[in-house]
């Protein structure tokens, strides 16, 4: 539309845009050095370097030894194969059972449904309360006094909904005490907050980077040494072993240049900067919109990016289509699941009823968001509430 606003984007944690960075590392190794890293001529030695370089970087943001990351497809496959991985060694000791939240991402939850199906563990699901913090006493419970018969622990840094953290120190601890396997999907916490993978005592850990300016279709797992994980994926040796199939080089290189830009944003307080936009957008709604309540606990520890909202009477996928017409890209607490709208199981498993949890609305800012485009949302969201509610009022 000739003159119209640019659409303001506030769904980063479904996707971010690829940084210039990103784009300008990828583009020659997709049109001149497209060489596979394992040829022995000169154009796989021209570009077996991106891959060690990709490598180190990724290390340094998750405070990892290069040698301790495996670069897959994404957040996806890093969670499976770490999920698979671990049950694999647990069998070896008898150990069969996960411990894990009744928050996670589904790429966890049918990760660990799949071998619940097939016979080969069984899962013990730990609730968070109201304000959508973990219920540690109940995690430390289903560990047990000495963890014997759990195979893995698994639980999520960031919530993708509503941007909650988990103690994710403490977690490791009592996981460390018991000599049970952590397995941590970042994938909404990479780059928005601190990582010591190793400092922190993690076994495993997931990451995708188009979460975090990267291309889509890259992740890495985080390994730590020693662990003895068996391969994610059988084939011609590649990723020393732990992961067969040619390379995605373009991709690899994307998102090595994606975490190093992650680690500067980080180290220049980037983070702080976005909180207080979220902050700022989220008390304009609370204040704007009748009966609007968050998500979560309002001193719930959060990325600084998520904010989490319901509307009471208003449709949470009604309101997204609405502000879509407005230019205002957001995302509701339902996943579209064979056809039908679900109401959030996060939401639901922090006590927020079916109906309330229709009525979500999630926005999720990014490092290019500008203070104008969230004064802009601001209204945006207020007016579309205001007309959804009169309808619905109207047409219960
Ligand atoms: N885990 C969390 C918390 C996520 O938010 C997502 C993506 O939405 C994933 C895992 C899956 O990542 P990917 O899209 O790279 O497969």
């Amino acid at each position: 539309m000739p003159g119209a606003a640019p659409p303001i984007y506030l769904d980063s944690n479904a996707t971010t845009r690829p940084a210039p960075e990103v784009v300008e590392a990828m583009l020659p190794l997709l049109r001149e050095r497209f060489g596979n890293p394992s040829s022995l001529h000169g154009f796989g030695s021209r570009v077996r370097g991106e891959i060690d370089r990709a490598r180190e970087r990724v290390a340094a943001l998750l405070g990892a030894d290069p040698a301790e990351i495996v670069f897959t497809s994404g957040g996806t496959e890093s969670i499976a194969g770490a999920i698979r991985g671990a049950l694999a060694l647990g069998r070896r000791r008898g150990a069969r059972r996960v411990v894990t939240t009744a928050v996670e991402h589904p790429a966890v939850r049918a990760a660990i449904a799949l071998a619940v199906e097939a016979g080969d563990a069984e899962a013990t699901v730990v609730p968070v309360d109201a304000g959508g913090a973990l219920d540690l006493a109940a995690l430390e419970r289903a560990l047990g006094p000495d963890g014997r018969d759990v195979a893995l622990c698994s639980v999520m840094w960031a919530n993708n909904e509503t941007g909650i953290l988990f103690p994710v120190a403490e977690v490791a601890a009592l996981c460390r005490a018991r000599s049970v396997p952590l397995h941590v999907d970042a994938v909404q916490a990479a780059g928005k907050v601190a990582i010591e993978a190793r400092g922190a005592g993690l076994d495993l850990l997931s990451i995708s980077g188009h979460k975090l300016h990267g291309p889509k279709g890259i992740g890495a797992l985080y390994i730590r040494r020693g662990l003895g994980l068996p391969p994610l994926q059988p084939g011609g040796g590649q990723e020393g072993g732990r992961r067969g199939g040619t390379e995605n080089v373009p991709g690899i290189a994307g998102l090595g240049v994606a975490c190093a830009l992650a680690a500067e944003h980080l180290a220049a307080g980037g983070p702080e900067r976005i909180a207080r936009l979220r902050d700022r957008l989220e008390a304009r709604l609370l204040e704007s919109c009748p009966g609007a309540r968050r998500n979560g606990a309002a001193d719930a520890p959060r990325t600084g990016n998520t904010t989490s909202l319901r509307f009471p009477g208003v449709d949470g996928a009604g309101l997204v289509l609405e502000l879509s017409r407005e230019g205002v890209a957001a995302s509701s607490g339902s996943a579209c699941a064979s056809g039908s709208l679900e109401p959030s199981p996060a939401l639901l498993a922090m006590g927020i009823g079916p109906e309330e949890a229709r009525g979500a609305l999630r926005l999720s800012l990014s490092r290019e968001t500008t203070e104008d485009e969230v004064d802009r949302a601001a209204a945006a969201v207020a007016g579309a509430v205001r007309r959804l509610g009169r309808i619905e009022r109207r047409h219960p």
